[in-house]
């Protein structure tokens, strides 16, 4: 099984880099992602797990990106992490994740929220991970405000609440030519999900495939049985890859692992397109 997007503690999963691998080989997956949003932090302590866990490792990251005000997550995988252009993009957008996780803490301090800065940060438990809204969810959570993660995405964490502050990130456009510059391959993660706020138009990802996007999330836990269905005919019609994955966030989402997976023959493409870093192979095959 084949599962190429997951997430760690290095941004806002709650399984550490090296029990994700460990579960993920528990669970049967034999060449998995860690697709971090905005970082490479966990690359190394995943490698080193995969190697005792005999898992193949595919190196990847999840950028945080916009195209005119929506909000796009860009999966890169195989990417030279020392491509400087693109490593200073991603420093800006994790330091500006920081000012706006301050600021919508202390704007709810400021209303009365029964939450400090001291316990959203002991949330934060990866090692100078990047930081996102599930952080504070976690911190609601404990402090009783809250029941879940879900929960506190629906009241004091959405986009359309009194507490919502955005963060800086590049365009679409920007973060393809970045992620082909560092030799990566680049997948859009979760392309029709409306569930999760606005989405593009088709056209967008039209000419996303026109300036060298290598494939699209088909199968994924966000998507509804259309949306699915009309992901794989643009992925067909455009000529994009088709993957499926599990947006696996530990105990931070329902998702499990694997409850999606990708074909081999599509992993192998991907594989074959890449020029950043090499696949991580320790299966025995
Ligand atoms: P942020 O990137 O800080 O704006 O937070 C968005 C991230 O939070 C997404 O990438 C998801 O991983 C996560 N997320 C969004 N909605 C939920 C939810 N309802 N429950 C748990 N995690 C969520
Ligand atoms: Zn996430
Ligand atoms: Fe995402
Ligand atoms: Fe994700």
């Amino acid at each position: 099984m084949i599962d190429l997007h997951t997430h760690s503690s290095a941004s806002d999963g709650t399984d550490s880099p090296a029990d994700l691998v460990r579960r993920a080989a528990d669970a049967g997956i034999n060449i998995l992602a860690i697709t971090d949003h905005d970082t490479f932090a966990g690359w190394n302590e995943a490698a080193d797990a995969a190697a005792t866990a005999s898992i193949d490792l595919m190196r990847g990251i999840e950028i945080s990106t916009r195209h005119e005000g929506i909000s796009i997550h860009l999966l890169g995988y195989l990417l030279d992490p020392d491509n400087p252009e693109l490593r200073g993009e991603l420093d800006k957008v994790r330091a500006s994740r920081e000012q706006r996780l301050h600021k919508m803490v202390q704007a709810m301090i400021d209303d009365g929220v029964p939450i400090t800065h001291e316990l959203v940060a002991q949330h934060i438990t990866g090692d100078a991970p990047t930081m996102g809204r599930p952080h504070i969810a976690d911190a609601l959570v404990t402090a009783g405000v809250v029941t879940s993660r879900d929960a506190a995405f629906a009241t004091h964490l959405s986009p359309t609440g009194p507490y919502y502050v955005s963060h800086y990130s590049i365009d679409v456009f920007d973060a393809l030519r970045l992620v082909l510059a560092a030799g990566g391959v680049p997948v859009m993660a979760h392309p029709l999900a409306a569930k999760r706020g606005r989405v593009v138009d088709e056209q967008v990802i039209r000419d996303l495939a026109g300036a060298g996007l290598a494939g699209i999330e088909v199968h994924h836990h966000d998507h509804t049985p259309e949306q699915t269905h009309r992901a794989a005919q643009l992925a067909a019609e455009l000529d994009l890859l088709p993957t499926g994955s599990s947006d696996y966030h530990g105990t931070g989402k329902v998702n499990v692992l694997a409850e999606h997976t990708t074909a081999p023959a599509v992993c192998r493409e991907i594989v074959r397109a890449a020029t950043g870093v090499p696949m991580l192979t320790n299966f025995a095959r």
